[in-house]
């Protein structure tokens, strides 16, 4: 399915945080004093050592450290777990492996300059903050621990340190205003990490935002605002020089995410922990179970923990227009002949075509994307061409 063949990447989940966001339907847990860090991370690096196998055709590999909250994890173990995965990625490789990237996920809370010197002596070369917003109101809106002014300074002790900061940004927050967003913006870009991350917030199924909403104590922010919050994100980071390289993601040249990429390019990648995803780079998709304690029970007692699919033609040939869209560079048409015959490019390009008239899409350069004006309606264009 990919070109790139020797690119991998590996992905490692800490499903805990101190508490939880009112919006965020990943899986984590809320970490209790007891919670025993070490049996975790054994249990994690167990995991990989288990999987090696779908590593040894990887030479470029990415490592991701996310969550639930990594940043939780004690600095001694977290030293422990990037050094055990190394050795694990580079001996799978027959040590012929270059680790490109090597990123984890923070809170401010947890960024203190102790903490900040041993992630980077452990060969963190990224730090990926979840800062959304800049307004304190808003921020307690959404149950976030942090303030404005614990952003500013954990962000201070992160750029003496590190070349490489994403920070993660929300569009349509309850009671966000369209001036309130362009304070926020002014600080993003004032800081000017090298990435920046930014999502519309989404009433996801099962979580305390959406009941808040059903119960009418939170109002969903009207389509129109979403809208134009989305083209002062876009509009304001493209003046500051970032350029928009993925529906969310916006980066300074040479700084797009080398992991998150390979989610799009269908490059191969190896996930552990609780409910951590894998996929082959072909047709194979795997996922953990969603549960801790039973997670590290059947790793321990050597017992399968995950489920997994085999995509059918059909679900990659979607799987491809679905992942290609979401890039600025789109789908590769001549690729796509080649994968998948040029019965199945004609039908594309006719699906598309409505849509091309519209300014929904462009083909440029036989290159399939979204426009602008068609990124605010990717699902349902994305839908629409399958
Ligand atoms: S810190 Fe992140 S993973 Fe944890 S509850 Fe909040 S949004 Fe979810």
């Amino acid at each position: 399915m990919c070109d790139c063949v020797n690119r991998g990447g590996v992905y490692i989940h800490v499903a805990v945080c101190r508490s939880k966001c009112i919006y965020c339907d990943f899986y984590s847990e809320v970490c209790h004093s007891g919670f025993d860090w070490e049996r975790y991370v054994k249990t994690l690096v167990a995991e990989l050592e288990l999987r090696s196998c779908g590593l040894s055709a990887m030479r470029e590999v990415s490592l991701y450290i996310g969550g639930g909250t990594p940043s939780l994890m004690p600095v001694g173990l977290l030293r422990f777990l990037v050094s055990e995965a190394r050795r694990i990625i580079m001996s799978a490789g027959s040590g012929d492996v270059r680790l490109t990237e090597v990123t984890l996920e923070v809170n401010p809370d947890d960024v203190t300059a102790v903490n900040a010197d041993v992630w980077l002596d452990a060969g963190i070369n990224r730090v990926s903050m979840g800062v959304q917003s800049m307004n304190d109101k808003e921020l307690r809106s959404i149950g976030r621990r942090h303030d404005a002014k614990k952003v500013m300074e954990a962000y201070s002790i992160l750029r003496q340190r590190f070349g490489n900061l994403n920070l993660d940004l929300m569009f349509g927050l309850p009671g966000q205003t369209l001036e309130s967003l362009s304070s926020t913006l002014d600080v993003f870009t004032e800081l000017h990490p090298e990435h920046i991350s930014a999502y519309s917030l989404m009433y996801e199924e099962r979580t305390a935002l959406t009941r808040l909403r059903d119960l009418g104590r939170i109002k969903e922010t009207d389509e129109n605002l979403s809208v134009a919050m989305f083209e002062m994100v876009n509009e304001r980071l493209r003046k500051a020089g970032y350029m928009r390289y993925e529906i969310s993601n916006y980066a300074l040249p040479g700084f797009e995410s080398r992991h998150n990429s390979a989610y799009w390019e269908g490059v191969p990648y190896v996930g552990v922990g609780p409910s951590a995803h894998s996929f082959d780079g072909r047709r194979c998709r795997r996922w953990n179970i969603s549960d801790i304690r039973a997670y590290m029970l059947a790793v321990e007692n050597g017992e399968k923990c995950h489920e997994e699919e085999m995509l059918s033609d059909k679900e990659i040939t979607e799987e491809r227009i679905m992942t290609g869209l979401r890039t600025a560079k789109g789908i590769d048409i001549v690729r796509f002949e080649n994968d998948f015959g040029k019965a199945a490019r004609v039908e594309l390009l006719d699906k598309a075509a409505s849509m091309l008239g519209e300014g929904y899409l462009k083909l440029d350069y036989n290159r399939l994307s979204l426009t602008d004006k068609g990124v605010m309606l990717s699902d349902d264009i994305i839908v629409d061409l399958f």
